[in-house]
């Protein structure tokens, strides 16, 4: 990311560059589609907000921001877009904190960011992974603090060996390819099968470790198993190293730089790291690209949920 870019100083070219990449082919009206170039005006009154267009079909007045996540924000778009292209290019996140002392705003406006971004990355599933040809990882891990560190009323009450007190994640990383995680309540075959079975091709070799609840996996889909138990860690092609990858990453990050993640955000954090994942360099993802996909993703989101207090992170 070039922080000279004036896309990042000027809120006006940070709002043509908005422009550019929502509507390629000049101007749409959010409010009933309408793209005729000639049914449409820009608005230009020195009353008028920059960026004020208006549609000549159903008569109103609307922005490129309308029905993005940025809409309604008094954050300027430059310091929006700052944000987008922190949060695309830090492999291991970027917190509200950071963006507050970055951006120079405060930290409730910074924590509210965060989640929209977030939102932002969230990949629309658009089929399964794998294929014909293509390897399949699954793996489960576990993310939280020691739950022997918390306060004795703070505690989760059954202990469940190394899960005691920490949330499930479940991923699927297809090899050369994309990443898809869950926020889980257990992992058993009754739970995950669903999961694989309705995102990943059945055409996939599937790789897991020789854990109980991917025993009958092989009745869905040529699976392979590495034999953990018995330190059996790579066959060849046959691994879960990929996956394993990609929780280190994702560990490093929430351990390192969110220090607390709280359950009902959990799945925001997984859009995030999954977004860089399957974004990644080695897929010939450039970091401006990756912005550029994020800030695309900010369309359609409008995040709609009651604003809950920052501490409740
Ligand atoms: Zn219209």
């Amino acid at each position: 990311m070039n922080i000279t870019d004036p896309v990042y100083s000027d809120a006006n070219k940070a709002r043509e560059h908005l422009e550019s990449l929502h509507w390629p082919n000049g101007p749409v009206c959010p409010h009933c589609g309408n793209c005729a170039a000639d049914r449409i005006t820009k608005l230009a009154g020195k009353s008028t907000r920059p960026g004020v267009h208006k549609c000549k079909e159903c008569e109103k007045p609307f922005t490129v921001t309308i029905g993005t996540v940025m809409e309604d924000s008094k954050i300027p778009l430059n310091k929006w877009l700052m944000a987008f292209a922190l949060f695309a290019s830090s492999k291991k996140g970027f917190s509200a904190h950071q963006l507050h002392r970055t951006l120079g705003i405060t930290y409730k406006s910074a924590w509210f960011m965060t989640h929209r971004i977030r939102e932002a990355l969230k990949t629309e599933i658009t089929g399964p992974l794998g294929g014909e040809g293509q390897t399949v990882e699954a793996d489960e891990t576990f993310i939280g603090g020691k739950e022997k560190n918390r306060h004795k009323s703070k505690r989760a009450t059954k202990r469940l060996g190394g899960s005691w007190g920490k949330e499930t994640v479940f991923s699927l990383v297809e090899r050369d390819g994309s990443v898809r995680s869950f926020h889980v309540a257990s992992v058993t075959a009754a739970n995950l099968r669903p999961m694989i079975v309705s995102q990943v091709d059945r055409a996939s070799l599937l790789c897991t470790d020789d854990a109980g609840q991917y025993r009958h996996m092989g009745r869905d889909f040529r699976h392979e198993i590495v034999n953990h138990s018995a330190e059996e860690y790579v066959r060849g092609t046959i691994h879960t190293n990929t996956v394993e990858g990609y929780f280190s990453i994702l560990k490093r990050g929430i351990n390192g730089c969110y220090f607390h993640v709280s359950r009902g955000h959990l799945h925001r954090y997984l859009a995030e790291f999954d977004f860089r994942y399957s974004n990644r360099a080695s897929l010939g993802v450039t970091d401006t690209e990756r912005a550029q996909l994020a800030i695309m993703g900010a369309k359609g989101k409008r995040l709609i949920y009651r604003q809950p207090s920052p501490l409740a992170s």
